[in-house]
């Protein structure tokens, strides 16, 4: 170890992997039981198919889950930061929601009533308090708020199109499925069945390229950018300086309107980068987390928005519209709002968190540093990154480029046994409030000894 830059001999790093699979399928026999035969009745043999992502060829089923902790059913414990991609960055089952899902099953009962709750107005008024939007909706997913907020986005400017950043990710949702190929909107590669050419309905350019954004706004035919206010989806690209302003600037030059999809970037502090970086969209969406890992999204607004969309008499909000969903706004997703927001993921939760994702950082850079390894970790609030590649990638393009199958495998599948779990679809860690000074430790710990077998001179 310590040459000033390692380079990756790919015959060991194969060789690691193998050592790795095998140590997961013999430590897991009852998970792999479970999952073949789950091939039987399910789909890709999971709930849901991206379950299928995990490495090692199945997933772990789970046992318990409490706090920063899974336990799987052959009996392993993890520390967990994977946090079920974001919705659990409360933790797992905090004892406010626990009550408060209890409370609202068993006590004062109704679960999906189509009547609103106490709990759906608290939750506006906190949602104002934190984001600087004045109006909120709710929904079951991200994906849906983003819908919901395109939409409203297209009715009320009367253009056509959206603007979204090359490999961004927004949920499913149709529009949003583009990279963009020499300056125009290319389905992008795996998208399932699209109803139509996603360059009918959007126009795409690097996040961070203000140019292509002015050239792509001029001629007021974009009803609005929907955008993360720093990627989360492909890696963390921070936006660079000056970029958000002059985002800003431009769309309000032509009347564009700006969203700001908070679902991730919600790990930079009690009122995501919109408040933390002070932000000004005209609407934030938001889902996963903030119902503790209950079902539940939701869209703010400013006032202007809220009264455009109202006076629009032809849009039809309350029936069979396009903006909807029977179970939206229901009364248990609301009391886990409640929960969620007014005792765990609190002002003062963040602060501790960020310490925590702080110490992790750290961790990581001594060990590249000491191994010489050419990799980055990018760091927002409560959340960070490693990337195969250094300096961080600063476009959805660039870190596309720059992924590293072999190399994600084989750190998910050191870490997974030796008890931690990182985000399957990344590299991806992230802090909740139960989150530990040790098992921020035990990270370090297992993802030096990983790079150490990687980058360790031949006997
Ligand atoms: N927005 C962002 C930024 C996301 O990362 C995701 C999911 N990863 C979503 C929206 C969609 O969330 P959901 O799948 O819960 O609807």
């Amino acid at each position: 170890m310590s040459s000033p830059t390692a380079t990756i001999d790919r015959e060991r790093l194969a060789t690691l992997i193998e050592r790795e699979r095998a140590a997961h399928r013999d430590a897991n026999p009852e998970s792999r039981r479970r999952f073949e035969a789950a091939q039987e009745a399910l789909f890709a043999g999971v709930p849901m198919s991206w379950m299928a992502k995990w490495a090692g060829g199945f997933p772990l089923h789970q046992a318990e889950a409490r706090g920063a902790r899974i336990t799987d059913v052959d009996g392993h414990e993890y520390v967990d930061f994977a946090l079920g991609d974001t919705g659990a960055m409360a933790g797992h089952s905090p004892a406010p929601l626990v009550r408060a899902v209890a409370e609202r099953i068993g006590g004062a009962g109704g679960v999906t009533t189509m009547l609103p709750t106490e709990d759906a107005a608290w939750a506006g008024v906190e949602l104002r308090r934190r984001f600087g939007l004045p109006i909120w909706s709710f929904t079951l997913s991200a994906t849906d708020a983003n819908r919901f907020a395109l939409r409203t986005c297209r009715e009320i400017t009367g253009r056509p199109q959206v603007l979204v950043f090359s490999w961004c990710y927004h949920g499913t949702v149709d529009e949003t499925f583009v990279i963009d190929e020499g300056g125009v909107a290319r389905s992008r590669p795996g998208n399932v069945g699209p109803m139509v050419d996603p360059a009918t309905t959007t126009r795409v350019c690097e996040f961070g390229d203000l140019d292509a954004v002015e050239r792509l706004l001029a001629d007021e035919q974009v009803a609005c950018v929907l955008t993360e206010p720093a990627l989360t989806n492909i890696g963390i690209v921070l936006p660079p300086d000056g970029f958000l302003a002059g985002l800003r600037a431009t769309t309000r030059a032509t009347g564009t309107l700006l969203v700001i999809d908070e679902t991730h970037t919600f790990s930079a502090g009690p009122g995501g980068c919109t408040a933390a970086w002070d932000l000004e969209p005209d609407l934030v969406t938001i889902g996963k987390s903030i119902g503790g890992g209950v079902p539940v999204g939701a869209y703010g607004m400013s006032r202007a928005v809220a009264d455009a969309a109202l006076a629009r008499e032809q849009a039809d909000y309350v029936d069979t519209g396009g903006v909807g969903g029977t179970l939206a706004g229901n009364a248990l997703s609301l009391a886990a709002v409640r929960a969620t927001l007014g005792e765990v993921l609190t002002d003062d939760a963040f602060v501790g968190m960020t310490t925590l994702a702080e110490r992790f950082t750290a961790g990581v850079e001594d060990t590249l540093e000491a191994a010489g390894a050419p990799w980055s970790i990018t760091r927002l609030g409560a959340r960070a990154e490693y990337r195969f590649t250094a300096p961080a990638p600063r476009t959805g393009g660039e870190s596309a480029a720059v992924s590293d199958e072999a190399l994600d495998e084989y750190f998910h599948l050191f870490a997974l046994n030796r008890g931690i779990l990182m985000t399957p679809f990344h590299n991806m860690a992230l802090m909740c409030p139960a989150t530990s000074t040790a098992d921020v430790d035990r990270h370090t710990e297992v993802f030096r000894a990983a790079v150490d077998e990687l980058f360790a001179p031949r006997p």
